[in-house]
């Protein structure tokens, strides 16, 4: 049974209008894709949201919706119920905060990519791309290729968006200022002119090939090399590979932003890794190699006898290669954790209990131990 509207919008049967308006705008700042990016569930949420607020904000639509009920009325006349009649969520959006365009929404946020409202060229917005990467990638760099959408200066108009021949003249609706004033409930708020978006001019004409846009929307496909020694945070500037300027501006900057995946066997700190290492109880006890991996394959570690877990042995130079000096390495730290042997047979046993008898006797097998003992005597009479 799918979900009714009412439910949706967390709204009783008999909400008025206003009740309405508030559920829609609480639920579609919580769940906007420029909030929630890449967050698959909210930007469903955020469609189911709209197509409930697109019909019962609409008294005829909620009416009709009221009487068919909600499969009825979402397999009628809404070819499949995906995308609410014509509007999409962020135009529902839109209109719900008091209509004009995006700048009420960018200024409430915040955040960027609400277009520069002043005349003339002006640069393109940032990109910012997450680059996900393996722990190896990281450790001796790589070679990517990313793709990603990206507008890009028209080629028609070159950025103007006005069709060959014609230019742009002043904005009848704000006559040139590029701002109106519209009261936004309690308070009143300039707004971008949303005839002219600000730049306070509008195109007679608009190019054909990009409607006026003066930019076209197309997939970029770039090579990135990423330089051994990244970490996560880190960030690699791509120059003039953003959003393309306005008005034959220059294009912005793309950044790749590194997130390195974790490793299964390596914990990162800086220039430096580490790692544990169990190793047996005899050789804790007599000493003696092992083997231990690094990033270049195994190595053997020498480990002196009567080592406690725990202790940290350095290999110098097994680290990340240095991002900053661009050679060099930092150092890696084997932690080495003694296993207390387990599941032993008869004779392991036997020559275990041999083991204790002789420790008995000898008291320099153990310090620590007896050290504890004697300072803690008191407790044991
Ligand atoms: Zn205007
Ligand atoms: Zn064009």
């Amino acid at each position: 049974m799918a979900e009714d509207f009412y439910t949706i919008l967390d709204v009783p049967r008999d909400a008025s209008q206003d009740d309405i308006k508030k559920a829609y705008r609480k639920l579609a700042m919580k769940y906007h894709p420029d909030r929630n990016q890449g967050n698959k569930e909210a930007e469903d949420k955020f469609k189911q949201i709209s197509s409930a607020y697109e019909v019962l904000s609409d008294e005829q639509k909620r009416r009709r919706y009221d009487q068919l009920g909600h499969s009825m009325y979402t397999q009628a006349g809404r070819g499949g119920g995906g995308g609410a009649g014509g509007m999409s969520p962020e135009d529902i959006f839109a209109q719900a905060f008091g209509g004009g365009g995006g700048d009420f929404f960018s200024s409430f946020f915040g955040g960027g990519g609400g277009r520069s409202q002043h005349n003339g060229p002006s640069k393109g917005d940032d990109l910012i791309y997450e680059l996900q990467i393996d722990f190896e990638e990281a450790m001796f760099g790589a070679d990517k290729e990313i793709s990603f959408p990206r507008s890009d200066t028209c080629s028609r108009c070159n950025g103007s968006g006005c069709e060959k021949g014609s230019s742009r003249k002043t904005c009848p609706q704000c006559n040139g200022r590029g701002q109106v004033t519209m009261s936004q409930g309690f308070f009143s708020i300039r707004q971008t002119c949303s005839q002219c978006q600000g730049t306070g001019s509008i195109i007679e004409k608009p190019c054909s090939e990009c409607h006026g846009q003066g930019v076209v929307q197309k997939t970029r496909r770039l090579p990135v090399h990423i330089p051994a020694g990244v970490d996560t945070g880190s960030r690699l500037r791509m120059s003039g590979e953003g959003e393309a300027g306005e008005q034959g501006g220059p294009a912005g900057d793309l950044y790749v932003r590194i997130f390195v995946r974790k490793h299964e066997v390596f914990n990162r700190d800086g220039e430096d890794l580490h790692c544990d290492v169990p190793i047996q109880f005899h050789v804790a006890a007599l000493g003696g190699k092992v083997e231990v991996p690094t990033i270049n394959g195994k190595t053997e570690l020498t480990i002196p006898a009567g080592i406690q877990s725990g202790t940290e042995l350095r290999m110098r130079g097994k680290g990340v290669p240095s991002l900053i000096r661009g050679r060099g390495r930092g150092d890696q730290y084997v932690r080495v954790i003694v296993e207390v042997p387990t599941n032993l047979n008869a004779a392991e046993r036997q020559k275990l209990q041999e083991f204790a008898e002789l420790c008995d006797k000898d008291q320099h097998v153990h310090p620590r131990w007896n050290a504890f003992m004697k300072k803690a005597r008191r407790f044991f009479e």
